[in-house]
């Protein structure tokens, strides 16, 4: 019987060229940003309570600049906070 022998592909391009399907998540999701929605803001700030940058974040330029103005807005309104002391 013949047996093919392979030699060892590199299939882990995907690792250095991961897929990307969807940009952004609120273009994709059709949302709005808001200052309100904690919940969705949250995932867009370090434990420490920086917010990402776009490369991390894979926002469009738009909701990038809306997601800064929400998070800044909603750090006045104490609904996150500036800094956080990692402990
Ligand atoms: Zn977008």
């Amino acid at each position: 019987m013949k047996k093919k022998s392979f030699r060892s592909k590199r299939t882990d391009t995907k690792r250095i060229f991961p897929e990307r399907k969807k940009v952004c998540f609120f273009c994709a999701n059709k949302l709005t940003v808001d200052y309100k929605d904690v919940e969705h803001i949250r995932d867009y700030i370090t434990r420490s309570g920086k917010i990402l940058p776009r490369r991390i974040t894979k926002l469009c330029a738009k909701h990038q600049r809306a997601l800064t103005r929400a998070i800044k807005r909603a750090r006045i309104m104490a609904l996150l906070p500036f800094v956080k002391t990692l402990r």
